[in-house]
């Protein structure tokens, strides 16, 4: 079975017609992520993202990918979303994810207990994450009330500006050394998911603000969706210094399908062999050790490998990953042992 540390797929119901179309979650959907491709695939749920959408502004999500096809390139970030744009829009989406747990297609997980009831019983697990705390207000009663209805993982910025810190844009080569690193709130908001027990996502931050989080949380760094700078230099990935000190907290990332973080030469480009993904898992089994690496697939939200297509495809990943040589004490760590391991340090309760 696969946990996954990230999907987009509350983001793509929403757009697509909301509470009232949710259902072809259960009964199949265009996309990535459904019930039955995830049963044909072994998906047993992961991190479901809250996320606000930029205005496109005429552009097509196509348009932008098209930009990532040049040999460099530097897609400019949207605009910072005010807190009143945004509260709705995740309110809409925790409302969709209910509505498939009352539906009966998935749980949503508070606890470590919650994820090892589902692990056992084959019910797809879901966490409730926020990728981009547009939605929180700098006194953080947002915070408490989302914690309240379920959030246990948040990332502070979804790369462009918040109030909260700065993150890395889509730019090819690039480390994520860019800008400044947390804000005043930025680093109040940590201290108090600290004490929520709300664990904190570093991807899509830049690097100050890696190292502010790193320096202030007690709990263990983690990058739910990012990969390997040395291997492919996108501004999105995780240099050894920085695996270093996820290493040393005894942290985890979860391995990014997006192709465009996954190749050499930066390209969202579909053709990309499985290879490439055992190359960066290899890498971080080297450096963070076999219990702090695992899966963030950003299906829903990304461009995968044609080798994988969507959540059916797992099967295939899981055939590579075994010739590659990869036992089954190792499997079970790397597709969703480690994330219950790693919860179960930074959850509270
Ligand atoms: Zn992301």
């Amino acid at each position: 079975m696969i946990f996954d540390g990230h999907n987009d797929v509350l983001l793509k119901l929403m757009v697509n017609g909301g509470v009232d179309k949710a259902g072809s979650f259960v009964t199949g959907r265009d996309g990535h992520i459904d019930i039955p491709r995830a049963n044909i695939g072994g998906f047993g749920g992961g991190f479901f993202a809250l996320y606000v959408r930029s205005p496109l502004n005429g552009k097509s999500l196509d348009d932008k990918y098209d930009e990532m096809k040049q040999p460099q390139y530097d897609v400019p970030l949207p605009a910072p979303v005010p807190q009143a744009d945004a509260l709705p829009v995740i309110m809409e989406e925790i409302a969709i994810l209910l509505h498939l747990q009352e539906m009966g297609a998935l749980k949503i997980c508070h606890t470590a207990d919650d994820l090892r009831g589902c692990f056992a019983s084959g019910q797809m697990a879901a966490i409730m994450h926020m990728e981009g705390a547009e939605a929180i207000d700098a006194e953080l009663h947002t915070l408490d009330v989302l914690h309240a209805a379920g959030l246990r993982s948040l990332g502070p910025v979804w790369s462009r500006d918040t109030i909260f810190g700065y993150g890395v844009p889509f730019r090819f080569p690039s480390d994520g050394d860019i800008g400044d690193g947390l804000t005043e709130a930025g680093f109040r908001l940590v201290k108090r998911c600290n004490e929520l027990g709300i664990m904190l996502d570093l991807s899509h931050l830049n690097e100050a603000g890696f190292w502010d989080i790193a320096k202030t949380t007690d709990a263990p760094l983690v990058a739910t969706h990012s990969n390997v700078h040395a291997i492919c230099s996108h501004a999105r990935n995780l240099t050894d210094k920085q695996l270093a000190a996820i290493a040393e907290s005894d942290g985890m990332v979860g391995l990014n399908f997006a192709c465009a973080f996954l190749r050499e030469d930066g390209q969202m480009d579909l053709d990309t062999p499985l290879d490439t993904m055992l190359r960066h898992l290899d890498y971080m089994i080297e450096k963070l050790g076999e219990d702090r690496v695992g899966l963030g697939s950003d299906f829903d939200g990304a461009w995968v490998p044609e080798a994988i297509t969507d959540v059916a495809g797992l099967n295939n990943l899981r055939a590579a990953m075994r010739a590659h040589g990869y036992d089954e004490p190792l499997m079970r760590k790397l597709c969703h042992e480690n994330w219950l391991r790693v919860l179960d340090k930074t959850w509270k309760e």
